[in-house]
Order: structure tokens, then sequence, then C-alpha cells
């Protein structure tokens, strides 16, 4: 999901750092993301559209990096600006902060360009203090609301602007609740409240060393500054690092009235989508709870209602909230996620954005709103996210092995695939776990924003409380992690790492499976099944009765007509270009030849080859090789249908074919020492000698590439013609193949000269012996530095260019693509690399090589063909790079297609001329 990095309109020169919404009118919009961020925004955008929206103001992204840029203070501009809008606030709503007749309470909440659920902190019922409270009183006549209102404000204060530990709270609370044998938080009455009160201004005092704040300004400003801090605590900072959203863009502090969904049974507060997230399925979906402040449903404390039973309580505003948030997914032409609060019947609006969804649901939604006329089938390519594809590839599980087991318990279906894995409990086991090779299940009562590094790298997220847009339920979503929320028959203990369920226990350590999409969860290990989409594309399923295989061929048949870069495969067998050409993939961009040289029965003979210390011994091996090798390029070619195929001659170093040195020597110590058969023994000795002429300092820089070929020509001999002999023989059968020769790390034109030769002599003797002309091309990788650099001279030989990314990042960098893993965390953790450049092409440098590549290349030869076969040619970003230098195809691995042919429509959309 890679973001770019956003760029702000600037607001300096203008110096406005407020921006106010209320009244029916409001200073921002939704074009202006970057600035009052996404919850800003959509408050802008809804008040303006004159929805029921409580007044109140942004304060903008731009506060927030002058926040960090001062050392942590927020400059006395903006604070003067918030005041100045206060007022106006206070105008809007008749109510002023820290009235004692009719006080104005405002929430203070944070709200980035990119939504980051639950990561950064929130402040409700600000502006309490102990003569507001008895204001809210009389005007509400609910004293135990008022107090309680009071009460979480303290705590939340306390929190997360004085950094007191939640427990020391929650202890305070509890003792209260002991007192006066409370059961329930609602059983206690306005004086056990007020007793609670007075406990928590102890509290503060005991650990501050000062009283609770009781003038409201401190306090909003105390609020404002903690959510600009919470912008950089550590699970903010993970949950970027995730999700690859820029550190630098800060958060925006929306301060706005307080609308209460908990004055009593006429209130509620909710939570929803226009769709379902999870599917994708058109049903009005959420959740709400009867009198509850809106934290209480998405903390997953309390498993609140399906949004259904709304229409049964409070018909009224159920109807007006959808018909308002169906004009808003029409208005957006997206799924919408929206937070209201129903007061006494008043139905307010407090959030609408687009709804994050499953990569599955994604696919589903997008081809529904095509096929409802909401959105252009343009607007449906730019609105999935590439990746969101690859979910539909994941396993499920074998009907048969999972009908063997029984239900254990059901939960909400959260997100859908199979999850199998041993159960854990905290999500620092599930890292250490997985960091060991296993395959974890995380198992919580409910998840907190803490636990985000263990739902990363669980197999699956399984909860007993909390609904379907509690923390867990959204966090998984968006990872595409399947997910179980609210399995409430789980009895959890944490702390005795175990989880009992119809009378049974689950100890940690054991399988625990479930299945995403219906929610059903059961006990032991179950086999996986390729997906739908997966058993269409193997011919085992037919297209018809896939509807999932029929969406996802909709949406990627319309990414290709948008598309200007052709989709090629990287791929060495022909079951592997199958898949390809299944997936969409047009061409092979990369056949590594080498890759053949391990099939069944061949590494013997390859042995052969190399050990021969003659020409003639070298021969007789190739002579062998070469029948095996031509039927894997004839194979090849037919899988591809007549698509141009590029095959590579031999490129890894040959010592990769040998046994180790270590393995020889301890197999010869123990033939030695049992007197073994002597013939073994000396072929092992032989073998060994062999293999230590070969050793190499830096094999990646040895005697590897076009570097074989030029001390071996006989090997590029014997490839050419397996080559040629294949293509010959198909081209006689009627399907027509353009072979594209390809010699690998060239770094100047001599050496690419020296083989053209070779393939072109081989070539014409075997279309002389087959009675055929057929038409080849012979080009080379640009991997070495020195071919980009030169690449007008090599572009007089080559016929074509294709970019091996991943030897140019490691000869660019100088970082070996084998040991980056070393260092890499290292240098991700003090940002001297944001990507890692083997996965994300850097573009800076290795893609300055690119284009210099590209743009020297077609000087030379106007209509070289140039194609990219690194493992950046399935990678979003990097594509949208390859559509910028206008390379004429990239080539991915056949699982990786469909995402490229995505992200290749995308990066012709978005890449302007003259980017
Ligand atoms: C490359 O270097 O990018 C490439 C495709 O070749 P290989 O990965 O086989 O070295
Ligand atoms: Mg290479």
């Amino acid at each position: 999901m890679a973001k770019k990095l956003a760029r702000k309109k600037s607001s300096t020169k203008t110096g406005k750092f407020v921006y106010f919404f209320g009244g029916g009118k409001a200073e921002g919009d939704r074009t202006m993301k970057d600035l009052l961020g996404g919850k800003g925004s959509g408050l802008a955008e809804m008040t303006n559209a004159g929805l029921p929206v409580p007044p109140g103001m942004t304060v903008s992204t731009e506060a927030c990096t002058l926040y960090y840029q001062g050392g942590r203070k927020t400059p006395a501009a903006v604070d003067a600006q918030m005041l100045d809008n206060l007022k106006r606030l206070e105008k809007t709503a008749g109510k002023k902060l820290g009235d004692v007749r009719n006080p104005l309470l405002v929430s203070v909440r944070s709200g980035a360009k990119f939504s980051m659920p639950g990561m950064m902190d929130t402040i409700l019922n600000l502006g309490l203090n102990d003569q507001s409270v008895e204001g809210l009183k009389a005007k509400t006549r609910n004293g135990r609301f008022a107090y309680d209102s009071y009460r979480r404000f303290i705590q939340m204060f306390g929190n997360v602007v004085l950094e007191i530990p939640k427990d020391v709270f929650e202890h305070e609370f509890d003792a209260v609740k002991k007192e006066r044998s409370a059961k329930l938080d609602t059983d206690l009455d306005e004086a056990a409240l007020k007793d609670v009160v007075a406990r928590y201004k102890q509290v503060v005092k005991a650990k501050t060393g000062k009283d609770f704040p009781q003038d409201p300004l401190t306090q909003l400003r105390g609020a404002r500054d903690a959510v600009f801090r919470s912008w950089n605590n550590a699970r903010a900072i993970e949950y970027r690092r995730i999700y690859e959203i820029p550190d630098a863009i800060g958060t925006a502090v929306n301060v706005q009235a307080m609308v209460f969904g908990n004055s009593g049974d006429r209130s509620a507060t909710g939570v929803g989508f226009t769709r379902n997230p999870a599917t994708g399925a058109k049903e009005f979906y959420g959740e709400f709870l009867v009198n509850a402040q809106g934290e209480d449903v998405v903390s997953g404390v309390r498993t609140p209602q399906p949004i259904a039973e709304l229409q049964r309580v409070m018909p009224k505003a159920y109807k007006q909230l959808r018909d308002i948030t169906t004009r808003l997914e029409k208005h957006y032409r997206d799924v919408q996620d929206f937070e209201f609060t129903i007061e006494d019947d008043k139905l307010y609006m407090l959030q609408t954005r687009s709804g994050k969804r499953t990569g599955y649901a994604a696919v589903v939604i997008a081809t529904d709103l095509v096929n409802e006329k909401l959105i252009t089938p343009k607007e449906a390519v730019l609105q999935v996210e590439p990746e969101s594809v690859s979910q539909l590839l994941a396993p499920m599980f074998d009907p048969a092995e999972w009908k063997k087991l029984p239900v254990a318990t059901k939960g909400l279906p959260a997100s859908p695939g199979a999850a199998s894995g041993q159960a854990v409990f905290t999500a620092d086991d599930a890292v250490e776990w997985t960091r060991q090779g296993k395959r974890v299940m995380l198992v919580r009562k409910e998840t907190v924003p803490d636990d985000i590094h263990g739902m990363f790298v669980a197999q699956g997220i399984l909860t007993a409380t909390g609904g379907m847009t509690s923390h867990a339920a959204v966090v998984g979503r968006q990872m595409g992690k399947p997910s179980i929320v609210g399995a409430g028959a789980l009895e959890i203990s944490e702390s005795q790492r175990q989880f009992r369920v119809g009378g049974q226990i689950v100890k940690e350590g054991e399988w625990v499976s479930f299945d995403g999409l219906t929610g059903e969860v059961k006990l032991g290990q179950v086999a996986t099944q390729p997906s739908e989409v997966l058993q269409v594309i193997s011919g085992k399923m037919k297209p018809t009765a896939s509807p999932l295989y029929k969406r996802f061929e909709q949406l990627l048949s319309y990414a290709d007509k948008f598309r200007r870069l052709g989709i090629r495969a990287n791929a060495d067998q022909p079951d592997q270009a199958e898949t390809a050409y299944a997936f969409g993939a047009r061409g092979i961009g990369l056949c590594r030849t080498e890759h053949m040289f391990f099939g069944e029965g061949r590494i013997p003979i390859v042995q052969r080859m190399i050990l021969a210390d003659n020409e003639a011994d070298r021969r007789k091996a190739l002579d062998e090789l070469l029948p095996m090798q031509r039927d894997d390029f004839y194979g090849v070619f037919k899988a591809m249908h007549g698509e141009p195929v590029t095959i590579r001659t031999i490129d890894p170093p040959l010592h990769e074919f040998l046994p180790k040195r270590e393995d020889l020597m301890v197999d010869i110590a123990r033939l030695e020492a049992t007197n073994g058969n002597k013939q073994e023994l000396e072929e092992k000795h032989k073998l060994l000698r062999r293999v230590e002429q070969l050793h190499e300092f830096n094999p990646m820089l040895g005697h590897r590439g076009v570097r074989l070929g030029i001390t071996y020509p006989e090997i590029t001999e014997m490839q050419t013609r397996a080559i040629m002999e294949a293509a010959c023989r198909l081209n006689k059968e009627g399907l027509k193949v353009v072979p594209e020769i390809m010699i690998p790390l060239v770094g100047s034109v001599k050496e690419l000269r020296d083989q053209k030769v070779i393939v072109d002599r081989v070539a014409a003797d075997v279309m002389k012996e087959m009675g055929i002309k057929i038409t080849y091309l012979v080009g080379t990788m640009i991997e070495v530095p020195r071919g980009a650099i030169t690449a007008d001279e090599i572009a007089a030989d080559a016929q074509f260019f294709s970019f091996g990314t991943n030897d140019l990042t490691q000869l660019t960098y100088g970082f070996s693509r084998d040991d980056i893993g070393k260092f890499l965390g290292a240098y991700q953790d003090k940002k001297i690399l944001d990507k890692d450049p083997f996965a994300t092409i850097d573009t800076v440098g290795v893609g300055q090589l690119v284009d210099t590549g590209v743009r020297k290349g077609r000087a030379t030869r106007p209509d070289l063909k140039v194609g990219i076969c690194g493992e950046h040619g399935g990678d979003p970003s990097s594509i949208h790079f390859f559509e910028k230098v206008k390379l004429d195809y990239v080539s991915a691995s056949p699982y990786r297609i469909p995402v490229a042919r995505l992200a290749a429509a995308q990066a012709a959309l978005q890449v302007k001329v003259g980017d």
C-alpha cells in the first residue's frame, strides 16, 4: 500500500491553521485531506452538504508539523486562532465552555490524512470541571449522567494528557464498586460517581503534584498537544511503518461540540458501512449501542447490537441515517464508513470516510458499483489497491477436511480467509513463535492497538469480544488477515495461556482453525486448498461456476483497457507458463534456463559438464542436456500460445551445481575412516578438487553470466540450438513463435558481440538443417551499471533490453542481495533506507540508471524493446516508476500477474505526460 508523500497545500502564506465548520457552512472541503486529515475534511464536506453535524474546528496538520519543529510547542499563532474559533463555536452552539448554567463540552480527536484506527488519542467531555458538571446536571436533570461524564473525562485526560496509567484509575473505580457491592458500572449512582470523581482527582494530585486542571482552556490546550504527541507514540509509528504512511505528514486535531449517545434510553451511538466491508455484499452494515459513548462501540468492551435493530428501537433516526448514508455513498462514489450519535432521538453525523475493506470486498464492491452505474470502469480500476487482488488467491480449507471437525464455536466473520495456527495469547508471543518458524493464531479477549505487531505476523486473529467494527475487525480486515471477533463462547485466560470452549480446554501451542468468511471456529489443524480463483485458473473449476472469478476477471479486463505496459511472466517451466498465461501474462520476460538444470536426473549430467577438463568431454555432457532443454523450451513456447518468450542463457556461477565443499570433506573423511568404496572415494576427491578450483571469493562478481558463455562457448551453442530447434519445430507445426535470446550480465558491447556471433551462427545452422527460416531476436539484460551507462553502444548490437533490477540494485548500492537482511532493519530504523530496495525500486539511484539505459538505448535504436524482469516487476510502486520511464513491459512471477495488471493500469492513469 504505497502512499505517495503528501504534498500539503501550504497555508503558511495565509497563516491559517484552524478551519471552522458549523451552522451549515465549513471553511474546508473534501479536497483538503492533506491539511485537515480524513476526519476533518469529511466533517467539513458533510457540513457543507447540510447534514446534521455538531459544529467544531479542525486544527491543521501543518500546525502539527510546526508543533514538532518548535520542539513540541504549539506556536502562538495556532493557539490564538484556536481561541478565536472557540468563540465562534460557542456562538454557533449557543453554549460556553466551562459555563455553570449551560456548558459546552467538546471532543478532541486526532485525524490524519490516512485513517489509523485507534492508534492515536481522543479525549471526550472536555470542558467539565467542578462547576460545569453542576451545569450539565441541571441542564440534563440527570446527576448520574453528569458525574459519569466527568469521571470519564478525568480518566481520559489523566491518561492521555497527564500520562497516568489507566489501571490506576481502574483500581479506584473497582474499589468504589466493591464498597457499594455494585456488579456493573451502571449500578453506581450519582453519589458513588461523585466519590469516583473525588478519588480520581486525588490520583491526579498524587501522580502529578498538581490539581486536576479546572480551567477549560488549559484543558483544551493540553488535549490538543497530547493528540499531536500521540502521532509519535510507538503503536502509531509501527502502524505507519506497516502501511508505509510517511512520518512527516502529521495529524490534524478536531475539536467538536459533544453530543451524547449516553444521555438515556433515547440516545445511542454507532458506526457502520454502506456495504459489508468483509464480503463486499450490498447491505447496510454496522452496529450500535443504546445509551453509550462512541468509544464503547469500537473498543470491543461491550458487544454491540446489529444496526438492523435500530430500525426497531428508533425508526425515525434509522430512516434518516439510511437516507443520509446513501446520499454520502453517491456523493463520494465509494463505500462510506460512518459514525453517528443519537441524542434524545436526534441524529448527528460524526464522521464519514471511504470504508476500509478486505481485498476480497474491494473487488466485489468496485465491480458492483460499476454494475450499478455509480462509478465508471476507470474509477473502479483506480479504487482497488493492486495488492487486494492477491487476497483473492489466498487458500481456503479443503471442504471435505473442514467438515470432519465439529464446530467449536462461532464468532463474527470480520475478515475472510482460511486460517490455521497454533494458539498464542499475546502479541509478543505471536512474534516470538513466528520467529521460530511456527504458524500462530493470535487468540485474545479483545485486541488493542498495541497488539499490532502480533496481528501482523499471525495466520489469523480470534477474539472473544467486540463487534465487526472493533479494533481487531478493522485492523484484521485491512491487513487482509483472516479474523473472527466476538466469539463470546471463548473463555480466555491470558495468564494461564489457555482458553476454554464448550467444556474443552485449549492450551498454548494447540492448533486452532477458522473460516473468516463464515465465522466458524474449530479445534485442530485443517489442510487448506487453493482459492476459487486459482481453481478456475488451473482448470479445476469452470469460470461460470465462480462468481468471484467473474468479478476478478471483470476488474482485470478493465485494467487491461487502461494499461500501456505489457505484462509478461518470469517462468521457467511449462506449468508455470500456463498459470501465468491464465492469469493474463502475454509473454515471458525471463526464462532462467539454469533452473531447468535442476530437473530430475539432470544434475549428474550438469556436474559431468562442469567436471570435464576438456572441451570434448564437456560437449558430450552438453549433448545429453540438449534434448532435455529442447523439450523444456518446446513446452514453454507452447504454453505461451505464440506470445514472445525471452530465454536467458546460463547465468549463475557453476559451483552452484556442485556439492558444498564442507559436505564433500565430511564424505571423504567418512569413506577413509570406514575403508569405503575406492572408486567412490576417488570420485569424491576429484569433485572436491574441482569445487576448490571453482571456489570464488565473490561469486556474485565472479565467473557468471555472460562470462560463462565467453569461457565456455559450447554452452551458449547448446542452449541456442535447443531454443532454435524447439522454435523451428513449433513453427513447422503451425505455432508461430519468435524466440528472444537474452545474454545476462553484459557490461560492455564487446561481451554481447562475442555471444551474438555464436547465437547467429548456430541459429543459421539449425534453420538450415530444419529447412525453415524463422524470426528470432538477440538482446541483453541490463543489470550491470556499466551496461546502463553505455546502453547506446550496447543497443547497436542488442535488439532488446531487459533490466535485471535485482543485480542492478545489488551492483549500484553494493548491497549483496543475499546478505542485506543482516542490516536492512537497522537501516530502516535509522531511516537511512525507507524501503527494501530489492522489493521496491530505488527511483533516485538505481532508477536513474534505468532511465539512462532506456534513453541511451533508444537513442541508438528507436524501436528497441525494453522490459524489466527483476523482482520489482510485480511491485506496484515500482511499476509506477516503470510507466514513467516508458518501458514496454514488466515481467513478474506468475502469482503477481494480477497485481501487476492492475498496478500497470493505475500507473497509466496516474502518470501524466512530463511527470
Ligand atoms: C536480475 O538480476 O534482476 C534478474 C532478473 O536476474 P537474476 O535474478 O536471475 O540474477
Ligand atoms: Mg541478474
